[in-house]
């Protein structure tokens, strides 16, 4: 049984993309099964995992739409699989963004996803769901396919404020179409501990949601920025560089985190 995860934040910039790649990446490292699905129509978490979203003939469009099935749709990269971290990818691009207004009118528009998935359950430890900066129809299908969500932030002054959305959008999915929803946990990126208000505001984090912040922190780190330019997650761009050593740490505590709940 995959474990379905969904990395939402309706904030852009946070780190959402990055974490879903290099979880991806570092559950792979870890002998896990993993399927990176892209639920964002700029198609990063494709490119980042070294599949070029223009030459994608299927993709996470055509499996909303209910034309193909994630086995016909899925992609792996071969970069990925040189550098020993690979993951399939259920790739996006642009033409996703029209998935939103052809959706509308469907019958169980926000299940599709779900559904797709339920037919390969058996074939993955991990699905990852990198999700649009909204909490818009895209984003539902992720949460409503997912048993939990992981939250990137930045430990900043607004971060907290945009959580409340975030927190009762999930309580809605939770009680109206998805009671396995939870958040699992919230996920400390981009973090320069020299900077003594990012240490302030991880405290109270801490303070305020106890265990449902991950241990695990990712520091700010060149190297996990240079990475998708090279079409590659951090692990298999630098697996020296501690952007990289921090998510097969992060991948680590995931998977201590689930065997804990069977
Ligand atoms: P989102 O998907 O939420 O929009 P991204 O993952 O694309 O956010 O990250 C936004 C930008 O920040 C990107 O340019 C990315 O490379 C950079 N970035 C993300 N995490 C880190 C990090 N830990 N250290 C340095 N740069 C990062
Ligand atoms: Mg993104």
């Amino acid at each position: 049984m995959a474990k379905i995860f969904c990395v939402a934040n309706q904030k852009g910039g946070v780190g959402k993309t990055t974490t879903t790649v290099n979880l991806a990446a570092g559950l792979a490292k870890l002998g896990q099964r993993v399927l990176m699905v892209d639920l964002d129509p700029q198609g990063n978490a494709t490119m980042g995992s070294g599949i070029d979203k223009r030459e994608l003939e299927l993709s996470v469009y055509d499996v909303l739409l209910e034309s193909a099935s994630i086995e016909e749709a899925r992609v792996t990269s071969q970069k990925l699989l040189d550098a020993g971290c690979s993951f399939d990818v259920l790739g996006a691009n642009r033409e996703l963004a029209g998935a939103e207004v052809e959706l509308v009118g469907l019958e169980r528009r926000e299940k599709r996803l779900r559904a797709a998935l339920a037919e390969v359950d058996a074939q993955y430890d991990f699905v990852l769901v990198d999700c649009p900066p909204s909490l818009s129809l895209l984003t539902l299908n992720g949460l409503c396919a997912a048993h939990g969500v992981i939250v990137p932030m930045q430990c900043e002054y607004f971060a907290l404020e945009g959580l409340t959305d975030l927190v009762n959008t999930i309580k809605r999915v939770h009680a109206n179409l998805n009671p396995d929803l939870k958040i699992i946990g919230l996920l400390r990126v981009m973090f320069d501990p020299r900077i003594t208000l990012q240490q302030q505001v991880s405290e109270q984090l801490k303070d305020h949601f106890g265990d449902k912040v991950f241990d695990t922190v990712i520091p700010r780190n060149v190297r996990l920025a240079e990475a998708p330019s090279y079409g590659l997650p951090g692990l298999a761009f630098d697996a020296s560089s501690k952007g990289a050593q921090a998510f097969v740490a992060f991948a680590q505590e995931m998977v201590d985190r689930i065997q804990r709940w069977s």
